[in-house]
C-alpha cells in the first residue's frame, strides 16, 4: 500500500506478490509475520502452545508475562482515550504460616483454590493473573475508582468467607488488596500502576491485613 519504509517478503522489497506457504513478511524494522496454512490439528496445537506460554501451571490463570503485555496495551489505550482502567493487586496474608503449619501441598491447594474463588467473581474481559508466588492481579477495563473498590471489597469478602479445606483441615485464608485506577495524574507509564497498587497493598498490610486500600 505504498508504505514509506517498504514491505519485504523473505528479505526482498515488494509491491505485489502472491504469498506462498512459509513466506516471511517484514513490516517496519521490528515485525516479521510468517504466512502458513493450518489445518484444525495445527490450530489446536498452536492454541495449546499459546495457552501454556501465557498461563500459570499451578493455577491456570494468566502468568506475569502475559499480564505485563496486557497491562502495557490497556494502559496505552486508557491513556489515549482518557478512559478508566483499574488494577487490583492481591497478596495472601501470612501465607508462609499456611505452608509452615499445613505443608507446601496445602499451600499449593490454597493458591489454586483462590483463583477458583476469583475467576467466577470477575467479568469475562477482566484479566486475572499470578503476579508472583502468592501475589495475584486483576486488571479491569472501564472500571473507575468506586467500581474498583466495590469489586476489591467483594473479592476480599469472598475469599474470607470461602471455606478452604485441605486433607480434612480448614485453612483460614485472607487477602490484602491494593488498588490503583486510571485516569490519575500520578500515572504516566504502565509501571506506575504497579508501583501505586503495590504501595497501597503495603499500606493494607500495615493497616492490619484482610483489607482494601486505594492508592492516594
Ligand atoms: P504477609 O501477610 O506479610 O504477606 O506474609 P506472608 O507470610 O504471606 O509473606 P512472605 O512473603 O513472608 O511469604 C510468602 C510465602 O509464599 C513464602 C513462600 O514460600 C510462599 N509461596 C510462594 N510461592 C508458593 C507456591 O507456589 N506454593 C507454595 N506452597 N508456597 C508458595
Ligand atoms: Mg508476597
Ligand atoms: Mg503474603
Amino acid at each position: 500500500l505504498g508504505s514509506t519504509n517498504g514491505s519485504f517478503i523473505n528479505g526482498e522489497r515488494v509491491a505485489h506478490r502472491v504469498l506462498e506457504e512459509g513466506d516471511k513478511i517484514q513490516i517496519g524494522t521490528s515485525v516479521i509475520l510468517k504466512f502458513t496454512y493450518h489445518d484444525e490439528l495445527d490450530e489446536d496445537f498452536q492454541r495449546q502452545m499459546f495457552e501454556s506460554a501465557s498461563r500459570d501451571a499451578l493455577t491456570q490463570v494468566y502468568n506475569k508475562r502475559f499480564f505485563m503485555e496486557q497491562l502495557s496495551s490497556e494502559h496505552a489505550y486508557a491513556a489515549r482515550h482518557n478512559s478508566n482502567l483499574a488494577l487490583l493487586m492481591f497478596d495472601l496474608d501470612h501465607f508462609k504460616s499456611v505452608n509452615d503449619t499445613h505443608g507446601h501441598l496445602a499451600g499449593d491447594y490454597v493458591l489454586a483454590e483462590l483463583t477458583r474463588v476469583l475467576m467466577p467473581a470477575v467479568r469475562t474481559e477482566d484479566i486475572v493473573a499470578r503476579y508472583g508466588g502468592e501475589e495475584f492481579v486483576v486488571l479491569s477495563r472501564t472500571t473507575a475508582q468506586v467500581g474498583a473498590e466495590h469489586l476489591a471489597e467483594r473479592l476480599r469478602r469472598g475469599v474470607e468467607q470461602h471455606q478452604f479445606c485441605f486433607a480434612g483441615k480448614i485453612i483460614r485464608v485472607t487477602v490484602s488488596i491494593g488498588i490503583c485506577c486510571m485516569p490519575s495524574a500520578a500515572i504516566t507509564a504502565a509501571e506506575d500502576m504497579i508501583a501505586l497498587a503495590d504501595r497501597a497493598l503495603y499500606e493494607a498490610k500495615n493497616g492490619g491485613r484482610n483489607r482494601v486500600v486505594s492508592a492516594a
